[in-house]
């Protein structure tokens, strides 16, 4: 029953392009210190998950929350207090983050940009997002322990296929010009 209810709560943030509403906890910080952007809730599991070896003990208190703003730097932040860490502190490279290759999409079964746009750019289509999908519907997906964010992958692997389709279009039709 216990990965069953996982499967279940990551398949249901699959639709959803917000982060879920948790627990608004008043007295917490919702906004990024350094981008002033609302970051969503992470579970300090995942934080730990991520961080390096040599400064676990410095979360080993805290509530954070995740900022997914390309151009900042920092990757986590408490709630309660001025801790945060940025790509640097992590072992993971954060793809929402990053801008040059290896851009991780799906951390779970590994996919990063560069396979979709392999795919879009031979065959104009992309089959990545149906079969993380199919795999996330069985239940195999470890999205809360593997992905930085802690949310399901299939959000950001969904938008970049969008994203790479239309590049990849806009391309060809500007090299005929
Ligand atoms: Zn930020």
């Amino acid at each position: 029953m216990e990965s069953k209810k996982e499967f279940m709560e990551c398949f249901l943030l699959e639709d959803s392009t917000k982060t879920p509403e948790t627990t608004a906890d008043a007295s917490g910080r919702e906004d990024c210190g350094r981008c002033a952007t609302k970051g969503s809730p992470v579970s300090r599991k995942t934080v730990l998950l991520m961080l390096k070896s040599q400064l676990l003990e410095q979360a080993s208190t805290g509530k954070y929350r995740f900022c997914a703003t390309r151009d900042c730097s920092i990757v986590y932040f408490e709630e309660d207090g001025n801790r945060f860490f940025t790509q640097d502190d992590l072992r993971v490279r954060v793809g929402v983050k990053s801008s040059s290759d290896p851009i991780p999409l799906c951390y779970c079964f590994g996919f990063d940009e560069s396979h979709l746009r392999d795919e879009i750019s031979q065959t104009r289509s992309t089959s990545i997002p149906e079969r993380v999908s199919r795999l996330i519907r069985e239940g195999l997906c470890a999205c809360d322990t593997r992905n930085p964010s802690g949310n399901c992958c299939l959000g950001e692997v969904n938008k970049a296929a969008k994203r790479i389709k239309e590049e990849v279009l806009d391309s060809r039709l500007n090299s005929r010009v």
